[in-house]
């Protein structure tokens, strides 16, 4: 089976497994709703993680392909943003059932591409799908307010789209990202253009293709490729009004400190350290259980992972029982039907994460199951790692501090609640944290004093559904307004109040004022 021109563009073949592919073809550009072959010089090639063989050629875009889709998108807001409400609606519903028709294909891909298990890609699809489902009730989440100000006088407010707008997104979701962005972006009336990650944009490629069957009209959804040739041009371009940023902490502080310094708002969620701290009270079975899924599915490679375990008291003794539960996790190819968990994205993300397990062992902490050198028989060059524990791990060792990205799953113990809480708010991250308890009060207590955006009580990743928002905290996130639900749409909207009187003739009054009106 080969990932044919064809196949990027129509529903059949498409890839499910990891046999070397004989004429891998390049990844396209997608400008008015065209799939082109790049004029690029500098191309990347992107390797299924679980072989290592080549997958496809991804571009860095030439400028004057990213000039292109930015004229392109440019273009498509003057038309688009006069298209009606229902009419996006309409879109936005058929937009919804190809997704969901797709599902296998663009899970497919995120397993060919990325390596995470195509059970777990699909869940990556369905997360980003939900959103989209979501923002098809834009015709109630968008009233506005209005007031009548005085006689005859109301002032209305409305929500008016931003123009065109950016989406950078990371290799971790690969659909999930892109659909947090798109639809509240387009629903709203902006037009748009992406820059997938060149590790993996084959998702946000099948995506585009939906949406112009859906019926998007051409212009309004364009995806450019590269690296950070691409990111500084969508950051100096002044017709691009936002940038939605999702990614490591280097990049996004570089991208939100230009990218606002010339006048764009920016939505920009960063890196992650997520503990979970478990209570002798707590329903053993049920917490290690929810522990193991969340530090070792997706190979930890998700921003709401559990990288950080935090014993209360006689929990420490439970790890034994932990470290049972993760050797028992079959590490594979993403195609295997029985494969728990894939391998990592890169040889140098292996390599990385290879080198903070070890620098925990240096720094006085104790690996009691080590996933290093881990051999995956019939996909011997990918490049897999091991469920790995580390126990003894205090701040200030290098695993603690930094984000490992990996399936290693470290242990701090503590001795009481107030102990735990102080350690999760010292660290500098705050995107999510869990807690395990049969207790009311303690569970109350935590989310009091936890200073953590998204608070899990007995749920290992707690990620709010696209009614609600996903709101990282402290530096896990750049920007006011977070991505999807109410503060997604208030990102991709300006407000503008209209204030309007109607006053019959007889009621005009005589004379004029030119003191500054009140409006009693
Ligand atoms: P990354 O920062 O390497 O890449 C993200 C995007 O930025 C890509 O499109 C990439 O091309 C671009 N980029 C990378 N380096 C750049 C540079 N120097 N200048 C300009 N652009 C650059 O991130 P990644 O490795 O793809 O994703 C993993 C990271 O994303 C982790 O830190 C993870 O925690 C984070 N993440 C956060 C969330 C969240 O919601 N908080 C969600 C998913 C991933």
């Amino acid at each position: 089976r080969t990932l044919s021109a064809t196949a990027m563009r129509t529903r059949t073949p498409y890839i499910t497994s990891h046999e070397r592919i004989e004429h891998p073809q390049n990844t396209k550009l997608f400008l008015d709703n065209q799939f082109l072959e790049s004029k690029a010089t500098t191309w990347m090639d992107l390797h299924d993680p679980a072989t290592n063989n080549i997958v496809t050629r991804v571009p860095q875009s030439t400028t004057d392909e990213l000039a292109a889709a930015v004229d392109s998108a440019a273009r498509a807001f003057k038309s688009w943003r006069k298209t009606t409400l229902l009419t996006r609606q309409q879109i936005m519903f058929k937009f919804v059932q190809l997704l969901r028709r797709d599902w296998d294909r663009i899970a497919a891909s995120i397993t060919l591409e990325q390596g995470k298990t195509f059970a777990d890609a699909k869940g990556d699809v369905l997360r980003g799908l939900q959103v989209a489902e979501t923002a098809c009730g834009v015709t109630t989440q968008l009233t506005g307010e209005l007031l009548e100000v005085s006689t005859d006088m109301e002032t209305r407010c409305y929500r008016e789209p931003l123009g065109v707008v950016a989406a950078i997104c990371p290799f971790n979701f690969p659909a999930m990202i892109p659909l947090w962005c798109l639809p509240p972006a387009i629903i709203t009336g902006n037009t748009v253009v992406m820059k997938p990650s060149e590790r993996d944009p084959g998702a946000a490629l099948i995506i585009a293709e939906l949406a112009k069957e859906a019926g998007l009209p051409d212009g309004v959804f364009n995806i450019v490729h590269g690296t950070a040739p691409t990111v500084d041009f969508l950051i100096e371009e002044p017709r691009i009004k936002a940038i939605s940023f999702v990614g490591s902490d280097r990049a996004g502080k570089y991208i939100y400190t230009r990218g606002t310094a010339n006048g764009k708002r920016v939505q920009a969620n960063l890196g992650a350290k997520n503990h979970a701290i478990i209570m002798p009270d707590s329903n053993k079975s049920q917490a290690l259980k929810a522990i193991v899924g969340a530090a070792f599915g997706a190979a930890g490679q998700r921003c709401m992972a559990v990288s950080v375990i935090v014993t209360v008291g006689v929990t420490k003794q439970w790890i034994s029982e932990l470290v049972e539960l993760a050797k028992n996790l079959k590490v594979s190819g993403g195609f295997e039907p029985d494969a728990d968990l894939g391998p990592v994205i890169s040889p140098q993300s292996k390599a990385r994460i290879e080198s903070l397990i070890q620098s925990a062992a240096d720094e006085g902490a104790e690996i009691v199951l080590d996933g290093r050198g881990y051999n995956v028989e019939k996909y011997a060059n990918g490049n897999f790692v091991g469920p790995t524990i580390i126990t003894g791990v205090k701040p200030g060792m290098r695993a603690y501090e930094e984000e490992i990205f990996g399936p290693v799953l470290s242990v701090a113990s503590v001795d009481t609640l107030d102990e735990a809480i102080a350690l999760v708010n010292a660290n500098k991250y705050g995107n999510g944290v869990a807690i395990f308890t049969s207790s009311g009060s303690v569970a109350s207590k935590f989310q009091k004093e936890i200073e953590c955006g998204q608070v899990g009580i007995n749920v290992p990743i707690p990620v709010p559904l696209p009614t609600f928002s996903f709101t990282g905290n402290k530096s896990s996130i750049l920007g006011d307004l977070n991505f999807y639900g109410k503060a997604g749409m208030h990102f991709y909207t300006q407000m503008k109040t209209v204030t309007a009187l109607w006053r019959s003739e007889d009621a005009v009054p005589e004379g004029f004022s030119v003191n500054m009106p009140t409006q009693k």
